[in-house]
């Protein structure tokens, strides 16, 4: 029998994240004993809100020093809830604050690590991860005989633990901390309204390059490509995705959309979103661009030429039009 340990932290209002609910789901699916470890500087109201996902214990590590993402801190506390709990799995939400830490703790234990899985599940006592490879092409099922082993699990994979909330009954571990050289004094981030990347949303909305290219008038549009790309997103709340010949003309000095950046870029050397549908504008639907479409469950694309790859079988419906017109219209009806 297993003795699996999920490890999640609290957000700044106390509560868990989705990614740590995710998390918590995966660890008690799979078969074996179930605690859960805590880190946060209020502890009480996460495990309220969990109470009753039927863990055997809830090992907290309680303190304002663990409020803050910090690797000093959140290894040590990672550490010390994993002896208390001896666990042999050990399950984390890969965000960027676990990434951080998983190959640390893993190490710190004696154990080993493996991050980005996407799924984990047991036959009988053998426990697997599924993790992608090679850009998202190959999925390989693994195991390991290593005890303990750390698996950091990528947000968006499992469905959120849905759990009756109560009165949890905690145990608090006492970590011994390390001089804390490292202070988190604010968060510089863009304004909601900018923030274009929206891992969350239903509709993934690509711009390729043809946004900049000259029209039939035989002038280029960018303003006006910026302008209805920009209405699109704040009336659909897409996430804004982009062929990498958009992004790249930057560097080229070419008129650009100042709002994209190479973190929209799609494809084989850019990203590969989970959103359930996809609608791609001016842009070519070459291989090395919709191998990022992979996990989009429903395409639709907007191109001048019928002979572009989404006719060739990267989209379930192409419409050969103009993208300024078509989304000019939408805008004009989502208004
Ligand atoms: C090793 C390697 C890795 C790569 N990795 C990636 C990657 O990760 N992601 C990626 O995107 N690419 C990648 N590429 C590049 C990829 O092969 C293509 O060059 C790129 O995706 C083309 O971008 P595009 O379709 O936006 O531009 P273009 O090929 O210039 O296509 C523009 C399209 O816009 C259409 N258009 C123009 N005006 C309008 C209009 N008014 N209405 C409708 N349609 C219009 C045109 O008909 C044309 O089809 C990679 C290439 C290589 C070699």
């Amino acid at each position: 029998m297993e003795n699996i340990l999920v490890i999640v932290h609290t957000e700044a209002d106390g509560a868990l994240a989705k990614p740590a609910l995710e998390a918590l789901a995966a660890g008690r699916n799979i078969s074996g004993t179930f605690a859960v470890g805590i880190i946060g500087a209020d502890t009480q109201k996460a495990a309220n809100q969990i109470a009753g996902c039927g863990a055997a214990k809830f090992l907290t590590v309680t303190g304002a020093e663990f409020a803050q993402p910090r690797y000093a801190s959140d290894a040590a506390a990672a550490e010390a809830v994993a002896k208390a709990a001896g666990a042999g799995i050990i399950i984390v939400p890969h965000t960027s604050r676990w990434g951080r830490v998983a190959a640390g703790i893993a190490a710190r234990l004696g154990g080993r690590a493996d991050t980005h899985a996407t799924g984990i599940a047991n036959a009988g006592d053998k426990i697997t991860i599924t993790r992608w490879y090679y850009r998202q092409r190959m999925e390989a099922q693994m195991s390991r005989a290593q005890r303990p082993w750390l698996i950091a699990l990528d947000p968006g994979c499992v469905a959120p633990l849905a759990a009756a909330a109560g009165t949890a009954t905690t145990t608090p571990v006492t970590v011994a901390l390390p001089s804390l050289r490292t202070q988190v004094t604010g968060v510089k981030a863009p304004e909601a309204s900018q923030q274009t990347i929206r891992p969350d949303a239903k509709l993934l909305f690509v711009a390729g390059a043809g946004w900049t290219k000259k029209q039939p008038d035989g002038a280029t549009h960018v303003p006006e490509a910026a302008e209805l790309i920009l209405g699109f997103l704040n009336a659909s709340k897409a996430s804004l995705g982009s062929s990498k010949s958009l992004v790249d003309l930057s560097g080229e000095g070419q008129a650009v959309l100042p709002f994209m950046s190479h973190l929209n870029q799609i494809g084989q050397t850019g990203s590969t979103p989970r959103h359930p549908k996809g609608l791609s504008t001016c842009c070519h639907g070459e291989e090395p661009h919709t191998v990022g479409w992979r996990f989009i469950n429903e395409r639709r694309a907007i191109s001048l030429d019928p002979n572009c790859g989404w006719a060739r079988g990267k989209a379930d419906v192409l419409y050969v039009a103009d993208a300024f017109a078509v989304m000019r219209k939408i805008n004009e009806i989502l208004k």
